[in-house]
Parts: C-alpha cells; sequence; structure tokens
C-alpha cells in the first residue's frame, strides 16, 4: 500500500477580504453567542457529571464560554476499562485501515472543521489568528498525514535475513495494556498528536488534557469520532491530574505515557512509575516533552535585523508560551546599540488585546496562575539594582491576563531570568564582550538544565561551525540563522534531551516506534 505523499498544509492568510477570514469570524461569532457544553467521551459515549466548571477566555476571563464537565477516579477507571475492552477489535483492524481513519481526520480539520477548532483555540487559549492557524489548522493536519506515512514506513520496514530453510519475520505488535496522553494547554496539534500517534499504531489511549485546554480538546475529539475512531480507542476525561495519576499509575494493563508539559510534573510522574514497576505487565514506555531554556547566540559577524526578528520573533509570539521560545539572548558588545535599538522598537510597537480583534499581535497569557508567576518574576527584576528592564515590566489583569512583553538586560548571565523556564512573555539579555565568543559558547551550554531548542546568528562559517559542535548538547533542536521557535511537521522533527524530554522527536518515526512493541518470529521449514 502507498498513502498519500504528505506536503505541508497551506498555513492561509486571513488578509482583510478573503473567504477565510469571514469563516474564522463567523465560527468566532457562534462560539461567542451559544455556551458550549462539553461531557468527558467513555466509551463512546458522552458523559456528563453534576460538576461543571466553566470556560473562561483568558483575555476576557469574566466571560463565559460554556461548562466542562469534570469527573473523578471513576470516570478514571471507567475510561481504562472502556479502552482495554476496545482493545481486540481495535488492534485487529488492518493497519490501512487506522490509517484511513487519521488521514479523514487531518482532512476533517483542514476542510470544515478548521474554523470551528481555530476559534475554540483562540478564545480557549488565548492565540491570535495566526498562531491559532499554524497549531490548530497546520500542524495537528501536518502530525496526521506524515505519521500515517511514517506509520507505513514501519509496517513496510524490510524483513531481516533467512537463510534458506527458514523465515525470519519481525511483527510490530501495539503496546499490551493502554496509554495515557497527557497533554498541554499551548498547542492544540500537540494535544491532537499525543493521543492520535499511539493509537495509530494499535493503541488504545485515555486522554487527559489540560484544563485549559478542554474547549479545543472537544473539537478535536468531535473531529476524531466523525473520522472514525471506534468507541473506546480514545477516551477522553477531564479529571485532577494527580487523582488521574493515583489510578492509572498503579494499573498493571498501564504500557505507556505519551506526555507534554512542565519538567517537575514529569519528573514526579517518571517517579511514581518507577515505585510501582513492580505491578506493571510490562515496563511502560515514558515518553515526554518537557521543559525549555532555549537561546539566541548572536556572532559578531550577524545581519542585525536578522537577529532582531528572530529573536522578537522567537520570545514573544504567542507570549512566549512555547517550549521553544526564545528567553535568553547572548549579544556581543558591538553590536549591542544597534540591536537594542531594533529590538525596543519593535517590542513597543506591538498591539496588545484580545483575540476577536486579529491586530492585536499580543494576547493573554493563559491563565492566573501564570499571571501570578510572571507578574513575580519582573517585580524581582524591578527591585534589583543589577538588572535593567528595557522595555515592558508591566502587567494587568483587569479584563484579561495581560503580561507586558518584557525585556531585561542582565550583567550575570545566571541572573535567574537567564536560567528558570518563565514560559510568558519575558526575554532576558547579556551582552558579552566579542573576544569572549568562545566563553560565551561554554556559558550557554552551562547555565540551563534544558536542552530544547537554541539559535545561532551569524555569518561567519567557523563560526557556525564551532557553535554547532559546542552547542551539540544544548539543544535538541537547533537553527542556523533564523528563530529557535516554529518547527514544522516533516521538515524538523522536535523535541529535546536532558530537563526537556526524551527526545523522541514529535513527528518522527522514532516516536511510533515507541508506541509498538516488536516480535521476531522465525518459522523452520
Ligand atoms: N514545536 C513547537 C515549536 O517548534 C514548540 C512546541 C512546544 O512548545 O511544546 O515552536
Amino acid at each position: 500500500f502507498n498513502v498519500p505523499e504528505p506536503v505541508n498544509e497551506p498555513v492561509l492568510s486571513y488578509a482583510v477580504g478573503s473567504n477565510e477570514r469571514g469563516l474564522l469570524r463567523q465560527a468566532l461569532e457562534s462560539a461567542l453567542s451559544e455556551e458550549v457544553d462539553i461531557p468527558m467521551y467513555i466509551g463512546g459515549k458522552a458523559v456528563r457529571t453534576d460538576h461543571r466548571v466553566a470556560i473562561r477566555p483568558p483575555h476576557r476571563h469574566k466571560h463565559i464560554l460554556g461548562y466542562y464537565h469534570y469527573g473523578d477516579k471513576s470516570h478514571v477507571e471507567a475510561a481504562i476499562a472502556a479502552a482495554l475492552s476496545a482493545k481486540a477489535a481495535w488492534e485487529s483492524l488492518p493497519w490501512e485501515h487506522r490509517a484511513a481513519i487519521f488521514l479523514k481526520a487531518a482532512d476533517l480539520i483542514a476542510g470544515p472543521y478548521r474554523y470551528k477548532l481555530n476559534a475554540a483555540t483562540m478564545l480557549g487559549q488565548s492565540k491570535n489568528v495566526f498562531q491559532a492557524e499554524i497549531d490548530s489548522a497546520c500542524e495537528i493536519v501536518d502530525f496526521l498525514r506524515f505519521n500515517v506515512k511514517y506509520m507505513t514506513e514501519i509496517y513496510a520496514q524490510q524483513p531481516p535475513i533467512s537463510p534458506r530453510g527458514s523465515w525470519n519475520r519481525v511483527e510490530q505488535r501495539p503496546l499490551e495494556g493502554f496509554v495515557f496522553a497527557l497533554t498541554p494547554f499551548n498547542f492544540t496539534a500537540i494535544a491532537g498528536n499525543l493521543p492520535t500517534s499511539a493509537a495509530m499504531m494499535g493503541n488504545v489511549v485515555v486522554w487527559k488534557p489540560a484544563n485549559t485546554q478542554v474547549y479545543s480538546a472537544h473539537v478535536l475529539m468531535e473531529v476524531f469520532r466523525e473520522a472514525g475512531v471506534p468507541d473506546g480507542v480514545i477516551n477522553l476525561i477531564y479529571v485532577d491530574g494527580p487523582e488521574a495519576g493515583d489510578v492509572i499509575f498503579k494499573h498493571p494493563d498501564f504500557a505507556g505515557i505519551h506526555f507534554t508539559g512542565s519538567t517537575g510534573v514529569f519528573q514526579q510522574i517518571w517517579k511514581t512509575i518507577g515505585e510501582n514497576i513492580h505491578r506493571y505487565r510490562s515496563y511502560p514506555r515514558i515518553v515526554g516533552e518537557t521543559g525549555g531554556k532555549d537561546f539566541i547566540l548572536v556572532h559578531p559577524s550577524a545581519d542585525v535585523k536578522a537577529a532582531a526578528t528572530a529573536i522578537v520573533r522567537g520570545a514573544f509570539e504567542y507570549q512566549g508560551q512555547k517550549c521553544s521560545a526564545a528567553s535568553r539572548v547572548y549579544v556581543p558588545a558591538s553590536l549591542w546599540p544597534e540591536l537594542k535599538e531594533l529590538i525596543v522598537e519593535d517590542v513597543r510597537s506591538f498591539k496588545i488585546g484580545p483575540v476577536d480583534d486579529f491586530s492585536n499581535f499580543i494576547n493573554a497569557v493563559i491563565d492566573e496562575k501564570s499571571f501570578d508567576k510572571l507578574a513575580r518574576y519582573i517585580d524581582a527584576a524591578k527591585q534589583d539594582p543589577d538588572v535593567e528592564i528595557l522595555v515592558g515590566g508591566t502587567y494587568d489583569k483587569t479584563e484579561g491576563y495581560y503580561i507586558h512583553p518584557t525585556v531585561i538586560l542582565t550583567g550575570r548571565p545566571d541572573y535567574v531570568t537567564m536560567c528558570e523556564e518563565l514560559f510568558g512573555p519575558v526575554l532576558t539579555i547579556y551582552v558579552y564582550e566579542d573576544e569572549q565568543w568562545e566563553e560565551t559558547l561554554g556559558v550557554i551550554d552551562k547555565t540551563s538544565v534544558y536542552a530544547l531548542t537554541g539559535a545561532i546568528i551569524a555569518q561567519d562559517r567557523y563560526a557556525i561551525s564551532q557553535a554547532t559542535h559546542a552547542l551539540r548538547n544544548a539543544a535538541g533542536n537547533f537553527y542556523i540563522n533564523d528563530k529557535c521557535t516554529g518547527a514544522v511537521v516533516g521538515q524538523q522533527p522536535f523535541g529535546g534531551a536532558r530537563g526537556s524530554g526524551t527526545n523522541d522527536k514529535a513527528g518522527s518515526m522514532i516516536n511510533l516506534l515507541r508506541w509498538v512493541s516488536p516480535r521476531t518470529i522465525k518459522e523452520t521449514f
């Protein structure tokens, strides 16, 4: 079987007067005028409870978009039971039928669900139209289409050699048990990818999204159901994380976790799995993408305008709420005056406000907890005589959770905001003496416990080569003359090592191989 050769879903422009702009407006209006009621889905059944939680847009937190039904441990147990009872039929379905379901899901998102899903992502997660389009229209479609392609390549792999008189073969079995997908708020595409990549390989899944991504998770689930994902194959539950963990990580059929979220939570999960290891039928697959403290290094040979663009876009798109966001930048003293002017001017020009005004570039951060955390870091910086706030440094949560894009200048490469992940629109810059270029490479490598993304901006090929080598373990995705965000599925498989995760590269065959357990068969004639 050959599956259609995937191509990246084109990003629509939403230009004034365009068809897509009108359709998105309609989707936003209907989402704002009708209260949505979101059940869990367990074994294909919509499950409602007495505990309803309001969904509020982060940029207008007094408004209620609707409610979702919150479950408890009994729902986690029911979801596991439903997954396990769907397992036998699902894994015996020939893989091309699984492929067809997920290709259809991709087409539904690229077509009829595009605006509904974008509207849910914009309103629920406070993404502007362009950030929503690249995430909840293009990236999720790309994940589905490219993963189907990688899946077929796995099933079509060359068999081992077979000397005369025997036939050796390797069969790719789904994992024995169920997979737990624990997904983040910041990318609808990741929330969609984590359950589907495991399901595609024949696994059954219990999916718990972040409470701040429920709206778009619900729309994704509608798509999966319409595409033909059978009842019980993906079970979507809204429950307290630790409560879910308490049931899932003690279950003998727990076969693996597909996670994107914070380093702290992932390490706690790993520990819990370790403590319960004697309970499981198999060693569970632990696949996680966690935090980042991503850098951009500017070399004295850099094109200053290109550097400014990479820094500003890398740091502030989607309010810096990407694991990949640039949050520590190293600039040579010789370029600093010019670069400073460009960065400050650019950041000052940002329009800030709600997502339904398409001209706003900066929107709210995800919730009050995140707002308060960012405000604390900003206040501490304001009081520190060693650092200077070049722009921003203010915030306001009257209407929505707005942190004004902030640039901090520090003389200390180990200043707290150069090392810790903030997950917001706060960028810290350190200026190094040009002749300290080599030392700076060492500083970058050692400053943070993370290793997700990084970039060098330079024209000098020796410098590029030197940095590529010296920083080989400092980033799983390394960019030369580009920002450190915006990996495209099929083009840059995504993931990092060290404190940033298991580096199983989202959108790759490596990732899909984690969801199968091969059996070697030798037959003697
Ligand atoms: N894949 C995204 C990027 O390259 C980041 C994903 C994340 O924030 O987890 O920007």
